[in-house]
């Protein structure tokens, strides 16, 4: 019953990527989706001009393995809410989908396989999460076929972190790293977490939807 549950719940078309020509993933466990996400997913759209941006809710992934993370049916339908208004963006179960965490890689080649040849794909980070990137999978296939953009976060300095890939990345990976400074904007999920848990306001860092399912369902409360 569960079983069948999660299936209607999380079956959703994947968008129809025929024709799109310049296409951005941007990945994260969106536990909840805030405007940090957002500015910098539509900086990247905008400075790159993709013709969709897609957010791609996360399964458990190992690094959060410990803490507890809200059920991915919430997640994506918060991630829905924040991204309708936008006519570039767009939300994809795929992770959610599939059994245990999946690798950036291959969440990339999935999308491949739906593209175009000559289509282009990049898959949008934070600076944090790139130095994350020699603890990844098979980066081979992830830089096989993405361009990954790196968008500053404050407290990452982009000459460091230039200098921070260049001493851990082989060349040819090297040139498939873009990176974008974003307007600095400290807003992350534990802190809109951990504000709702103490009774504080997280008006105007997550959109308005966003902030009334929060608190309809009662999530962060403790
Ligand atoms: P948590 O605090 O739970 O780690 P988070 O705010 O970092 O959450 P994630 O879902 O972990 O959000 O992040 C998804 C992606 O968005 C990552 O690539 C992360 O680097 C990036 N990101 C998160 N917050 C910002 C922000 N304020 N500005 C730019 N990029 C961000
Ligand atoms: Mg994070």
């Amino acid at each position: 019953m569960r079983m069948q549950e999660e299936q209607l719940i999380l079956h959703q078309e994947d968008v129809d990527l025929a024709g799109v020509k310049r296409v951005g993933l941007m990945g994260g466990t969106f536990d909840p989706v805030h405007q940090g996400h957002l500015v910098t997913a539509e900086a990247v759209r905008n400075g790159f001009q993709l013709d969709k941006v897609l957010f791609v809710p996360s399964g458990q992934p190992p690094h959060k393995r410990e803490k507890l993370i809200t059920p991915k049916e919430k997640r994506l339908l918060m991630t829905e809410l924040a991204t309708v208004t936008n006519p570039y963006f767009g939300v994809s179960a795929v992770e959610l989908n599939r059994a245990g965490f999946s690798y950036s890689a291959d969440t990339v080649s999935y999308f491949r396989q739906l593209m175009d040849v000559d289509s282009e794909l990049f898959f949008i980070t934070g600076a944090d999460a790139i130095l994350e990137i020699l603890t990844w999978k098979k980066l081979d296939d992830l830089f096989a076929g993405c361009t990954l953009v790196a968008a500053t976060r404050p407290g990452f300095q982009p000459k460091v972190m230039a200098d921070w890939l260049e001493g851990h990345l082989k060349q040819e990976f090297l040139e498939k790293v873009i990176t974008i400074e974003v307007p600095a904007m400290a807003i992350s999920s534990t802190d809109i977490r951990d504000r709702v848990a103490m009774g504080r306001s997280i008006k105007y860092l997550v959109p308005e939807p966003v902030e009334q399912y929060i608190y309809k369902q009662g999530l962060y409360a403790e």
